[in-house]
């Protein structure tokens, strides 16, 4: 999510991105990985759980000869993108304006997140399986609240739905137990 000055980072304890396997390939539309299941496994596994769950998103991003070639779209302009955030920022501004310590919703408690997150019967659903399936932890969970809130607050919408929350799920690539 879009950090402010005060926010702390969270930098992965390596320079590099991380690859998704030994050989990097796994996954890449061009390449071969030659990497076995197992190996996949063993290799991720150094990237601990609790660690993870202290990221907001985590975003495989594939080789950039093959994003140049998909981006044939038109991209929003980044004037647009901004205003769109600012105004979820205000938003949460407001949400949290009766508390000192908070003024964005990755700084919320547990106690926020009951008041603020609440989910529909089907997002609800969605999440539950998502926990089962993906092998969420509590922490992933909570996590997984905030950037639907915030997702939600970038469509100023005040309802969690079923989209928000999918797409969350969809930048929370670490948190399966194997990526595919
Ligand atoms: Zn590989």
């Amino acid at each position: 999510m879009v950090r402010e000055g005060n926010e702390p980072h969270v930098v992965l304890p390596c320079k590099k991105a991380t690859h998704p396997c030994p050989c990097g390939y796994f996954g890449d539309l061009k390449r071969e990985c030659r990497c076995g299941t197992l190996q996949v496994q063993r290799y991720r596994q150094r990237i601990s759980g609790p660690l993870l769950d202290r990221i907001d998103l985590h975003i495989e991003v594939p080789a950039v000869e093959y994003r140049d070639i998909a981006s044939t779209r038109a991209e929003e302009a980044s004037d647009v993108i901004r205003e769109r955030v600012r105004r979820a920022r205000d938003q949460q501004r407001t949400r949290f304006r009766s508390d000192k310590k908070i003024n964005c919703n990755a700084r919320m408690g547990p106690r926020q997140i009951q008041q603020h997150c609440k989910l529909s019967s089907e997002s609800q659903e969605l999440i539950r399986i998502a926990m089962t399936q993906l092998n969420l932890s509590a922490r992933a969970y909570d996590r997984n609240l905030k950037v639907s809130r915030t997702i939600a607050d970038l469509e100023s919408s005040n309802e969690i739905s079923s989209e928000h929350v999918s797409e969350t799920i969809q930048y929370r690539t670490f948190d399966r137990t194997l990526w595919v």
